[in-house]
């Protein structure tokens, strides 16, 4: 019964202003949950981001709770937004500007540190870069207008390639697995097995190479992807989501301790940081 008590996360939403009132400024960390509903093939659910980022913040601050059981963890509401204009040919997608990212997430964090709070952890597990440019603007914005200490440490492993370079050996190319592939798939099995339909055993392997600068703007259609997925989610298998998903939390609970000792962030390589530079609003 104990147990159970020490293991109940705090959520943002079932506190007072007394109780938030109440917290060491110094030792509370909010973490914010963030990433679209948006197509993920004809298996997956349009939750697949939300509902994988929402499930590995609640895990981290779990095990953030044992590590470091002198600090308060306050889960934020999760935010169902980011901006996926590539798939909004697809029931299912909701796409926001990056600026409505920014927004969002600057008045979120404001809010706190207006109120002396200085940590919040943002969590997305979704990688566009228009999205992730809504969240950086907005992180760096809160630490020089509001000193806040701030970081958001998925994207950073996503893209120095720590996936690719840490998962166990397959046997076949991983780094064509672009969307709704075989790592979210095996996610969702691990996850929430009984949302993936059934029909991913039979979906043929598609790849398709998207990055080039020129076909900015394209949609997944424009690609012939008239699935939604890109990838091999026939391939699927359970122990290879349950170590991608403990992989996220590690990395999340990493992050926040970097943060919270005032060590350096893993920040993201410079050739993204230079294409969400030079993208544009959209
Ligand atoms: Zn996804």
């Amino acid at each position: 019964m104990k147990k159970e008590k020490n293991n109940k996360i705090l959520k943002f939403e079932e506190l007072s202003w007394k109780q938030l009132d109440k917290l060491d400024r110094k030792k509370t960390i909010f973490f914010l949950p963030i990433s679209p509903m948006e197509e993920h093939g004809p298996h997956l659910p349009v939750g697949t981001d939300f509902l994988a980022i929402k499930d590995a913040t609640i895990e981290a601050i779990k095990i953030l709770k044992q590590k470091k059981p002198e600090l308060n963890y306050i889960l934020l509401p999760a935010v169902p937004i980011g901006f996926c204009k590539f798939n909004t040919d697809f029931p299912g997608s909701v796409s926001v500007s990056g600026k409505t990212v920014r927004n969002v997430v600057y008045s979120t964090g404001s809010a706190l540190a207006d109120h002396g709070f200085q940590y919040m952890v943002i969590c997305t597990f979704h990688m566009a870069l228009i999205h992730l440019k809504g969240i950086y603007s907005a992180m760096k914005k809160l630490e020089s207008k509001k000193s806040m200490k701030i970081c958001e440490p998925w994207s950073p492993y996503f893209y120095h390639k720590n996936v690719e370079k840490n998962e166990p050996k397959l046997g076949f190319d991983t780094t064509k697995e672009l969307h709704a592939g075989f790592r979210e798939t095996s996610l969702m099995k691990y996850l929430y097995p009984y949302l993936v339909d059934e029909s991913y055993k039979d979906l043929q392997n598609i790849y398709r190479d998207m990055s080039s600068p020129r076909n900015l703007g394209k949609t997944f259609k424009d690609f012939g992807l008239k699935d939604g997925y890109v990838g091999s989610p026939s391939r699927a298998d359970v122990d290879y989501g349950r170590w991608y998903f403990s992989e996220t939390v590690k990395t999340l609970i990493d992050g926040t301790i970097n943060l919270y000792e005032g060590k350096k962030q893993i920040e993201l390589p410079k050739n993204i940081k230079r294409t969400m530079t030079a993208l544009f609003w959209h």
